[in-house]
């Protein structure tokens, strides 16, 4: 098992397949993507080497992200290479939503586990001003076919002021559906710096209101993610909150990191990445690459730096994926 110099263990990947996107997400790609070509990211046998060295140090549970995972058309092909690594007993993507509707078969047939998809808000016209689409009703009915198909279901939402942080539409949402719905803190990158002081506020607030409209705080497991999550007896779904900077957040941090371009970050807001492209070469042992794996996490910082407005080599999440 994977771990670093305080003890904590990675037996989750997060690996990014694209920095490609479709949306102009107020919070991250505002003016829209503008970078390297599709050929530039990793290939399916690329992607298929990195999981597999990671299994053989233990990782049990990869997540497909980007950029928009679901613009590359080997989606599916990634997904169930992926799920038939020895090892891998968990499959996630983390999409925007764009093609849910239709290829949310195609992806179950491949072996997905679980789905992440972001709705920043219920509202048709917000939706559209934050994303640049006016897509929400065919996302809703991806994530109802996600449901019947038996998908383990998250809907995550940064959390702006003024924008979306009204709890009444969420509330009426998870009366009636077995998803969990979490709000992220929006976070420090260099390209959103104004961005952030304008719209940033803690999830304590929201965990505030929770409690008082009848929330119960439900206890972490010890392998559980970084998000706080709450159940109400009334609700069939969750609420959650992911507030990076909450005290302890990195303490439970149980993830590493691939980037589309094969770099491994330790943290999302490291100064740099470990570049590993190039053990990813079908001539160059795995082993050269599970030991380049292992050597690096021992240099795994404690904590981020956001508090003091450092975020790294990150410019905005679509680059290392979010
Ligand atoms: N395109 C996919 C999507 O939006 O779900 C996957 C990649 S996206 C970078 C992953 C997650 O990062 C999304 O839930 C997005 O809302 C979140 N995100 C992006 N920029 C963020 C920021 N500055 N602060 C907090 N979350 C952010
Ligand atoms: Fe694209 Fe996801 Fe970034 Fe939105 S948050 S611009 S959907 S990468």
């Amino acid at each position: 098992m994977l771990e670093d110099s305080f003890g904590r263990r990675f037996y989750y990947l997060r690996l990014s397949v694209t920095d490609v996107c479709n949306f102009r997400c107020t919070y991250c790609l505002p003016n829209g993507y503008d970078g390297l070509p599709a050929e530039a990211f990793l290939t399916v046998p690329e992607i298929e080497k990195t999981v597999q060295a990671f299994a053989q140090l233990g990782t049990e549970k990869i997540r497909i992200t980007g950029g928009e995972p679901s613009l590359r058309k080997d989606l599916s092909e990634i997904i169930s290479r992926a799920r038939a690594v020895k090892g891998i007993k968990k499959v996630a993507l983390t999409t925007n939503g764009y093609k849910l509707d239709k290829k949310i078969d195609d992806w179950y047939q491949a072996g997905l586990s679980q789905i992440n998809v972001s709705i920043d808000s219920f509202d048709q016209e917000t939706f559209k001003e934050i994303t640049g689409h006016d897509r929400i009703e065919e996302i809703m009915s991806g994530i109802d076919r996600a449901i019947t198909l038996g998908l383990k279901v998250k809907v995550n939402a940064v959390l702006m002021k003024g924008v979306n942080d009204d709890l009444a539409p969420i509330f009426q949402w998870l009366k009636t559906n077995p998803v969990t719905f979490r709000f992220i803190e929006v976070m420090e990158t260099a390209d959103q710096d104004v961005f952030f002081r304008q719209h940033h506020v803690s999830g304590g607030d929201i965990k505030q209101q929770l409690i008082e409209s009848g929330w119960q705080s439900i206890i972490r497991e010890q392998a559980a993610g970084p998000a706080q999550e709450f159940w109400h007896p009334e609700y069939q779904g969750r609420f959650g909150l992911i507030m990076p900077y909450s005290k302890d957040f990195c303490a439970s941090c149980n993830r590493l990191r691939v980037s589309s371009l094969g770099k491994m970050h330790l943290c999302l807001f490291a100064e740099q990445g470990i570049d590993l492209r190039h053990y990813m070469a079908a001539d160059i042992p795995l082993d050269d690459m599970v030991s380049a794996i292992v050597e690096h996490v021992s240099g795994k910082a404690l904590s981020h730096e956001l508090i003091n407005h450092k975020s790294g080599a990150m410019k905005n999440l679509s680059m290392i994926g979010g």
